[in-house]
C-alpha cells in the first residue's frame, strides 16, 4: 500500500512558555500542502526494514517511520515483519515535519494493512509517543496545535492558495532553536485569534499579512538568506511570507498561479530545493 504523505507549513507560530521539563508551550497554525512523501508499506517476513531514496535519511531505528513501525508492531504483538520504502519529495530537516508525515502514514497504512480498527485517536496516541507533530499530520488541514503540538483544534479548510516554498541550504537544528529563543525578547506575537477568525472568513490577504513565528528571531539573526528570501516574495507579490517551523524553508502565499509561478522562477534562479504548490 502506497500512502502520499503531506508536507505542512506554519501558518503561525507561538512560544507562549516553558514547561517545567523544558519543551515550550506552543501555539500554532498548522496547514498541509501538496509536496508529498510517497511511503510505501507491506507486510514483510522479519522485522522492519526501511529503504529510502535519500542517503541524509536514516534507514534504522532513528527513522521516524521505523520508529512509529516498531510501535505498532509491539502494542499488537504482530508477527510478521514490515518492509517500508519512503520515496522521499520534501526537504530534510527543513521545518516541513517531512519525518513527522512519513510516520503519521506508516501508522495510516499499518492500520489497514493488519486491520488494526484503530480510530484517528488511537493512532493519534501512538503518533505522539513517535514525535509531537505526528498526530496533527494524522489529521491534516488546517488545525490549531497547542501545547507541544499535540492538543489539535480542527479549524475551517483553508481556501486552496498557491504557495511557493524555498529551502536555503543551510541546516537550522531544531533544538538549537527553540535553545536560543528568549521569550522576553519576542518583539511580536502572532494574535493567534484573529489569524483563526481570518480563516473563518476566508480573508487570505488579511491573513497572509498577520502570519508571525516568532522563531524568526532566532534564525534570521543568524541566517539573514531567510529574511532575504520573505523580502524576495514579497517583491513578487506574494499576500505573506514566513518561515515555517524553526526553518529554514520560507512560504509565500499567492493571490493566483501566476504571481506563484512568477516568484517560483526567481527563486530558482539561485536556490535548489524551491517548490510550487497548493494549500490542501
Ligand atoms: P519538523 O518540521 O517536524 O521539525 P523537519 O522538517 O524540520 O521536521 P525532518 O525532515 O523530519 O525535519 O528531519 C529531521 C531529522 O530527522 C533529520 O535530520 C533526519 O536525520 C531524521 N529523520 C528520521 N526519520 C526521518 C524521515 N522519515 N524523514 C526525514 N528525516 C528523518
Amino acid at each position: 500500500m502506497t500512502i502520499k504523505c503531506p508536507a505542512k507549513i506554519n501558518l503561525s507560530l507561538d512560544v507562549i512558555g516553558k514547561r517545567e521539563d523544558g519543551y515550550h508551550l506552543l501555539r500554532m497554525i498548522m496547514q498541509t500542502v501538496s509536496l508529498f512523501d510517497n511511503v510505501t508499506v507491506q507486510k514483510g517476513s522479519e522485522g522492519i526494514n526501511i529503504y529510502c531514496n535519500k542517503s541524509s535519511v536514516p534507514c534504522n531505528e532513528n527513522n521516524s517511520a521505523y520508529k512509529a513501525a516498531k510501535l505498532i508492531l509491539d502494542k499488537f504483538q504482530i508477527k510478521s515483519g514490515v518492509d517500508i520504502l519512503i520515496d522521499k519529495e520534501i526537504p530534510v530537516a527543513a521545518g516541513l515535519a517531512g519525518g513527522s508525515t512519513d510516520a503519521a502514514g506508516v501508522i495510516k497504512a499499518m492500520n489497514e494493512i493488519f486491520k488494526l480498527h484503530m480510530t484517528m485517536e488511537d493512532m493519534m496516541e501512538i503518533g505522539l509517543k513517535v514525535g509531537a507533530d505526528v498526530p496533527y499530520c494524522i489529521i491534516g488541514g488546517t488545525a490549531l496545535a497547542e501545547g507541544i503540538g499535540e492538543k489539535l483544534t480542527v479549524l475551517k479548510q483553508f481556501k486552496e492558495t498557491w504557495c511557493v516554498l524555498a529551502k536555503p541550504p543551510i541546516s537550522v537544528s531544531t533544538a538549537d532553536v527553540y535553545g536560543s529563543l528568549k521569550l522576553d525578547e519576542i518583539v511580536r506575537h502572532p494574535d493567534t485569534e484573529e489569524l483563526i477568525d481570518n480563516i473563518e472568513k476566508e480573508e487570505i490577504d488579511i491573513l497572509a499579512k498577520g502570519m508571525v513565528n516568532v522563531l524568526e528571531t532566532v534564525t534570521i539573526k543568524e541566517y539573514p538568506i531567510i529574511l532575504e528570501i520573505k523580502n524576495i516574495m514579497k517583491e513578487f507579490n506574494a499576500l505573506g511570507s514566513l518561515m515555517s517551523g524553526s526553518g529554514p524553508t520560507v512560504f509565500g502565499l499567492f493571490r493566483d498561479k501566476a504571481e506563484a509561478e512568477k516568484c517560483y522562477h526567481r527563486l530558482r534562479d539561485y536556490l535548489k530545493e524551491v517548490y510550487l504548490v497548493k494549500t490542501l
